[in-house]
């Protein structure tokens, strides 16, 4: 890393931390020749697959949106906010896992679906009834039934 000041090409981390909710270093620097300081942050690049939709158009992940459904799935839901971060950094942690180059946009409202139905019940059946057009009260009530059943049978 050369120094931003004199182009020094040694520098010395004075001060290390965590910051994004864990995703970023930040890094306070020290050049050996001016002494001068700076900072820098180092981020994980996620390579991300490309989504493909429902009628077949292919675009970006696009972060953003998944955050702003999740979000309002969990509007007002007593859910810490360093508890969201933590699931979404998990989800796009997970996706990025995949290996793949493009996923279908199912497979990514069902890892979203699967994330809010540990964190709340509640915000699970939200965002499920957007995303899955529930068809009818019947179809949203054995959705609700199949909630209340016990994960794991007595
Ligand atoms: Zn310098």
């Amino acid at each position: 890393m050369l120094c931003v000041y004199c182009g020094h090409d040694e520098t010395r981390v004075v001060d290390s931390r965590l910051v994004g909710e864990g995703r970023q270093i930040r890094r306070r620097r020290v050049c050996q020749a001016c002494e001068e300081r700076f900072t820098t942050f180092e981020t994980v690049e996620l390579s991300l697959p490309h989504v493909i939709k429902g009628n077949g158009e292919r675009e970006p992940f696009n972060e953003a949106k998944l955050r702003a459904g999740m979000m309002r799935a969990l509007e007002k839901r007593p859910v810490s906010t360093e508890l969201i971060e933590q699931t979404i950094g998990g989800l796009l942690h997970d996706l990025s896992l995949t290996g793949e180059r493009e996923i279908s946009s199912r497979l990514v409202g069902e890892s979203v679906m699967a994330a809010l139905r540990r964190l709340d019940k509640v915000a699970y059946i939200r965002f499920a009834s957007v995303y899955l057009r529930f068809e009818d009260l019947e179809a949203f009530i054995a959705e609700i039934e199949r909630l209340q059943a016990p994960e794991v049978p007595a």
